[in-house]
C-alpha cells in the first residue's frame, strides 16, 4: 500500500457503505480526508473519528452534491481547512428501482440530479482545484451501466452517463494531469441493498459466477489502487468489480 502522507482526499456520500469504507482505507494510507454526506450526522461523526483514530484529519461536509451551491461552499470549505485536494471520489448516489410504467417525476428527477448533476457539480470544483497540481478524480459507477437488469432503467442510464463522463472529463484534464477513472461494482453488501428481498437477493447470487457479493472494503482497495503513483498513466477507464457477472 503506497503511503501519501498530507495529501487531501474528498469523498462524496462517505457517511456509510462504500463512501466510508473508502474513506477509512485512504486514511490508512495516510490522506487526510473530507467525509460528505446528505443527512446521517451521527454516521459523519464516526467515520470522522474513525479516521482521526488513524492518525490524520478528517473534516465532516454535510452537502447536497446535487446542489450546486452547497457543492461550491464545501469546496470553498476545504480549501480554507487544507489548501489542497489531491483526489476526489465521487461516490454519492442512490437507487430507486421501477419499471418503465411505474417511475414517477419525482424519483426520476431526484436520480438524474444526484447520480449525475451531483457528479459533475464534484468534478468540476475538485477539477478548478486540481488544475495546478494535477489530480485524481475516481467516479463510482456501476455494473448495471452495462448490463440490463429490470427495473433499472433509470439507474443504468445514470451509470452510463458516469461512464461516459469519465472518458469525457479524462480527456478534457489529461493535459492538467488529472487522471478520472471509474469504478463499476456489481452487487456490494451495503445498506442501498437492504431494500432488496431475501428470495431477489438469492437469485443475484446465483447469477454472480463467484458465487457471492463483493465487499466494499474491495472497491476501496480499489480506489486506493487508482490513488497509487502506478496508476499515473491510466485515465477515462472503467474498472468492474463484479465476481464475473457482467461476463
Ligand atoms: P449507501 O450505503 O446507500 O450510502 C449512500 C451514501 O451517499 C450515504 O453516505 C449518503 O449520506 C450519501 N448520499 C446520498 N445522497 C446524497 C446527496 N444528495 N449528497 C451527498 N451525499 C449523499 O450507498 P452504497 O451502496 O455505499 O453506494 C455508493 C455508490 O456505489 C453509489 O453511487 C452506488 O450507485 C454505487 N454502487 C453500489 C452498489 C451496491 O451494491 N451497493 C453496486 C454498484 C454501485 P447519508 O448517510 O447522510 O444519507
Amino acid at each position: 500500500m503506497e503511503v501519501s502522507n498530507n495529501k487531501v482526499a474528498l469523498v462524496t456520500g462517505a457517511s456509510r457503505g462504500i463512501g466510508r469504507a473508502c474513506a477509512v482505507k485512504l486514511a490508512e494510507c495516510g490522506y487526510d480526508v473530507v467525509v460528505n454526506y446528505v443527512s446521517n450526522d451521527a454516521k459523519a461523526s464516526e467515520v470522522c473519528a474513525e479516521i482521526e483514530g488513524l492518525g490524520r484529519k478528517a473534516f465532516a461536509a454535510k452537502a447536497d452534491t446535487s446542489d450546486l451551491k452547497a457543492v461550491q461552499n464545501m469546496f470553498r470549505e476545504v480549501w480554507k481547512e487544507f489548501g489542497r485536494i489531491d483526489v476526489l471520489v465521487n461516490n454519492a448516489g442512490v437507487v430507486d428501482d421501477a419499471y418503465l410504467l411505474m417511475i414517477n417525476e419525482e424519483s426520476l428527477s431526484r436520480s438524474l440530479d444526484i447520480n449525475i448533476k451531483g457528479y459533475f457539480h464534484c468534478a468540476q470544483q475538485a477539477a478548478l482545484k486540481m488544475m495546478k497540481t494535477g489530480g485524481k478524480i475516481i467516479n463510482v459507477s456501476s455494473v448495471s451501466s452495462i448490463l440490463a437488469v429490470e427495473g433499472q432503467g433509470v439507474y443504468s442510464a445514470t451509470k452510463g452517463a458516469v461512464n461516459s463522463m469519465t472518458a469525457t472529463l479524462a480527456k478534457e484534464l489529461a493535459p492538467r494531469n488529472i487522471t478520472v477513472n471509474a469504478i463499476a461494482p456489481g452487487f456490494i453488501e451495503t445498506e442501498m441493498m437492504d431494500s432488496i428481498p431475501e428470495d431477489k437477493k438469492a437469485e443475484y447470487i446465483n447469477a454472480v459466477p463467484m458465487g457471492r457479493f463483493g465487499s466494499a472494503e474491495q472497491i476501496a482497495e480499489t480506489v486506493v489502487m487508482l490513488c497509487s503513483s502506478a496508476f499515473d498513466y491510466m485515465t477515462g477507464q472503467v474498472i468492474v468489480l463484479d465476481g464475473g457477472l457482467s461476463l
